[in-house]
């Protein structure tokens, strides 16, 4: 076996499900994991415990592959269960990483998955690696992990004392041999929603989750609460002194699954009125335009709100080919590229000779609009308008959506009129952030002084202090070894 070091940290932008008491737990796990497989490609795993052993498989790549083999899940035995899918945006596609992780500590085992990005990583490993903890991987989670161990008291008083320690964005679960344990953090920044099934209180990352099982929805955890859940009983703690809902804006505009319902709105519907918000912005869109065309399937329901709007037909353009991943996930560059020919291709008869809204969630580095762009011309389109259904991202995103580094990002370094002529299109425009919150039913727009959601990418407005960023031990010094694939 050959190993290689890469110097990049990882982020964690997961998907979370946890059941708490039915015989087939690692069944219905598996199946929550895969409702929420777009929150994570890279690698996928289970725990579960009987109430006196742990029962764990993780692998690399998506649930249907880990889990190839049913009889797999069999071998997880108990009634209580987590997992998690992990969305690896660097190089490091180490098992080491996968999760759920796993320890062993003195008041008893404990699995732990986790979705975010926590900001005080670094500053909290060197004072832990200081006083003789070995870390295991690189994944901000395992820092939870020794934090339990280090503290004194019972589980909670250690999650507590660990929850007051990190920085950052957060959804977790944990898991000892008789509770299971979900949080989210003071802002609420990642979502994590509670539901019921049959005898078993259920927690999912999204509602989608839910609902492949079949379990009913019972609300979204609230900003800095625990749910501790044990045998039939749920309890609700808060621990923090100060906590205010700034859920993550990017739920709605991308990373969520349309058919899910985040903070009390269906994800779908808010998709239409943003594409409806980016008609009423575009006024004379509808003297310029022929037809509608979405990227699928990021751009779909804006399209159809912008359309309903403009009152021109909505067309499927381009077809998507399902059986790829997304091309964000892709590792460097010139394969992001050829992914993206793999999974996109024009339907030439609703796009010759004609002008076109084209319409996207997002622009990210522009990799996805400037091939997209290429295809079209190739197949005789008159003009393009692109049209974006999110306003520029222009700052990266530290709590754990994949929005890299400001240099990256087109719109952190050009005008809109340069990332026009860069992608090639006719003309392009951007969604405001007011019209966002237009959409999301605030009349005023964004609320500079509490604004509902958290729009760092947009806005440079970081709720959770940046303490790794500002103090420069970031991305860290520490190396990643990476076991290579046979
Ligand atoms: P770009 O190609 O400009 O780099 O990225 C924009 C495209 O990536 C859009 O089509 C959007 O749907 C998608 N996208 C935006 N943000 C994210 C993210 O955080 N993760 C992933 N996987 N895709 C994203
Ligand atoms: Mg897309």
């Amino acid at each position: 076996m050959e190993y290689f070091f890469l110097d990049k940290k990882p982020k964690e932008e997961c998907g979370i499900f946890g059941i708490s008491n039915d015989i087939n737990a690692a069944n219905l796990t598996a199946l929550g994991l895969h409702a929420l497989q777009h929150r994570g490609q890279d690698s996928t795993g289970i725990v579960t415990t009987d109430k006196s052993n742990f029962f764990a498989h993780r692998g690399m790549g998506q649930v249907s592959e880990v889990f190839s083999n049913p009889s797999l899940l069999d071998t997880l035995k108990g009634t209580m269960s987590i997992g998690h899918n992990r969305y690896g945006t660097t190089g490091e596609s180490a098992l080491k990483n996968v999760q759920p992780l796993f320890s062993e500590l003195n008041i008893g085992g404990i699995a732990i998955a986790h979705n975010g990005n926590l900001t005080n990583t670094h500053k909290l490993k060197e004072k832990l690696i200081q006083t003789g903890s070995i870390f295991q991987s690189t994944s901000d989670t395992e820092v939870i992990l020794h934090l339990l161990s280090t503290a004194s008291g019972n589980l909670l008083e250690r999650l507590t004392y660990a929850l007051n320690s990190i920085n950052g964005a957060y959804s977790l679960l944990l898991m000892t041999k008789d509770k299971l344990i979900g949080v989210r953090d003071p802002f609420g920044i990642r979502p994590l929603v509670l539901g019921k099934y049959k005898d078993s209180f259920v927690l999912s990352s999204e509602s989608c989750g839910l609902d492949i099982i079949g379990a009913e929805l019972i609300r979204d955890i609230e900003p800095g609460e625990i749910i501790v859940i044990k045998d039939k009983k749920i309890e609700s703690i808060k621990p923090f002194k100060k906590t205010q809902l700034r859920p993550c804006l990017f739920e709605y505009i991308y990373f969520s699954r349309p058919d899910s319902i985040f903070e009390g709105r269906n994800v779908y519907d808010v998709r239409k009125k943003i594409g409806r918000q980016l008609a009423n912005e575009n006024k004379s869109d509808k003297n310029k335009i022929d037809v509608v065309i979405p990227i699928p399937d990021s751009g779909n329901a804006s399209a159809l709100g912008y359309s309903e709007k403009i009152n021109k037909p909505f067309e499927f353009g381009i077809i998507r080919n399902h059986y790829t991943g997304r091309t964000f996930i892709q590792e460097s560059n010139s394969i992001r590229h050829l992914s993206v020919k793999l999974k996109h291709n024009p339907n030439i008869s609703s796009l010759k000779n004609k002008n076109i809204a084209l319409i996207d969630d997002s622009i990210v580095r522009g990799t996805t609009s400037i091939k997209i762009v290429e295809m079209l011309r190739n197949c005789g389109v008159k003009k393009i308008h692109m049209r974006i259904a999110s306003p520029p991202v222009k700052f990266p995103c530290y709590y754990g959506i994949d929005t890299p580094t400001k240099e990256e990002l087109l719109a952190s370094k050009f005008s809109i009129k340069d990332i026009q002529k860069y992608i090639g299109v006719d003309s392009l425009n951007f969604i405001s952030l007011d019209g966002v919150y237009k959409a999301l039913g605030h009349n005023n727009g964004r609320d500079k002084n509490r604004p509902e959601f958290t729009d760092h990418y947009f806005s440079g407005d970081y709720p959770v202090e940046l303490v790794d960023q500002k103090s420069g031990s970031f991305p860290s010094q520490l190396s990643l070894l990476i076991e290579a694939k046979k």
